[in-house]
């Protein structure tokens, strides 16, 4: 068996390396991918013992893997969380994080800056079955305040936001969402676990898309939820093992690989993200440019009391609405026009007709998503070269 606690001291680099592999009896380097649906019992009793609970081994790959295990297990290591469980996406681990813990009648209190698909489980779905949501400006604690004046089962944030890098001072809205009585579930993808610690802050669950920055290079969908045991064991787990969202094995191994590099990506999307910022900010034609690590972003203090670098995506709009928008992204010869975001090519999105096409203008304008609005995702190329293109576009 594995020392978890013992593991626990390791640094952050060796977590990423080696964190909860599980070596099977034939001594591999690599961890292995572990292809299979069902598990063979020794005996009838073996096969009861582990189905009633009194023994603990793999049952089925819906419920738990050892390739996924070792996923969830070093993610945890990362986030320094209690349990983490796997999900088949990104979206399946927001749905699943709310969805476990929330009954008809409950209310949710989400911040209104969010990922598009985001905005639909927390606004559209979820009210269908009878959870009432109010939306906030997440960047505003006295909204924050007043809706949590009244009690609340669960809030859900992202910090910073897609696509607006809106920030959320976490402490202060974890404290009230406690006194409320909720439970706070944080999308801490743009930030990703090396960045940001939002359970150091008070927030109760992680969620992340593992195909962003974990996977970070466009091959695999995957998703994680973390939290305390009590939540990830008495709440998720029995929400996962019976509707069925799982990770395959072979993306948990994929996302095993891409957490081996994580951190040294990260800086480097961090350098090369900054880099193009500051190119950009002086540029003609653009008339707003959002990056936390920037003096000029407006809550650029509290982001970085948060967060340890600025991330990889940089918000900007440009002078001429959609025309000078798309004018922009189809001169790009480098930087792909594509909607992933965090991987090693740089990619560029118009998230008015894409990510958020589907909010109503007034939507769109509170989140700040005008037509001339672009989010940038920097990759790993050398900066220079992106600069250059990003030069030669706007030329
Ligand atoms: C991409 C994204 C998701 C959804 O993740 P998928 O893996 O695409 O399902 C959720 N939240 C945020 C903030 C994202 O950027």
């Amino acid at each position: 068996m594995i020392d978890y606690e013992d593991q626990k001291g390791w640094s952050l680099e060796t977590k990423l390396v080696r964190g909860a592999t599980l070596r099977s009896q034939f001594g591999e380097t690599n961890e292995a991918i572990f292809t299979t649906s069902g598990y063979v019992y020794e005996s009838a009793e073996e096969a009861e013992a582990s189905f009633n609970g009194t023994k603990e081994r793999f049952v089925y790959s819906r419920f738990k893997n050892p390739t996924v295990e070792m996923f969830e297990k070093r993610l945890a290591l990362i986030e320094g969380a209690e349990d983490c469980r796997a999900t088949a996406s990104g979206m399946a681990a927001v749905f699943a994080s709310l969805a476990c813990q929330l009954s008809a009648g409950d209310r949710l209190v989400a911040a209104r800056a969010i990922f598009g698909s985001c905005q639909y489980i927390c606004g559209d779905l979820l009210p269908r079955f009878g959870i009432k949501t109010e939306f906030v400006d997440g960047r505003d604690l006295d909204a924050w305040k007043k809706a949590l004046s009244t009690p609340a089962k669960t809030v859900f944030l992202e910090s910073p936001s897609n696509p607006g890098l809106e920030v959320i001072d976490l402490k202060p809205v974890c404290d009230l969402a406690h006194k409320a009585g909720a439970t706070v579930v944080v999308d801490n993808v743009f930030a990703s676990p090396i960045l940001q610690k939002p359970l150091k802050f008070g927030a109760d669950v992680i969620v992340y898309s593992a195909t962003k920055h974990i996977d970070g290079q466009g091959r695999v969908l995957g998703g994680a939820v973390l939290g305390s045991k009590e939540f990830i064991v008495d709440k998720l787990t029995p929400f996962l093992r019976h509707t069925g969202p799982s990770l395959s094995p072979f993306n948990a191994w994929t996302l095993l690989k891409g957490l081996e590099t994580l951190e040294l990506r990260i800086a480097r999307h961090c350098d090369n993200a900054l880099k193009v910022a500051r190119f950009l900010e002086g540029q003609k034609g653009i008339t707003r440019l959002l990056y936390p690590a920037l003096e000029s972003h407006p809550q650029h203090k509290l982001a970085m009391s948060q967060m340890t670098a600025g991330g990889s995506v940089i918000a900007l709009e440009v002078a001429g609405g959609k025309p000078a928008a798309f004018a922009l992204l189809n001169k790009l010869k480098l930087i792909d026009i594509s909607n992933n975001l965090g991987d090693a090519k740089s990619l560029i999105c118009h998230p008015s007709t894409t990510t958020h096409q589907r909010l109503t203008p007034e939507q769109k304008a509170e989140v700040g998503i005008t037509d001339g609005f672009l989010r940038l995702s920097v990759g790993l190329e050398n900066s220079d070269d992106l600069i250059g293109d990003l030069r030669q576009a706007m030329a």
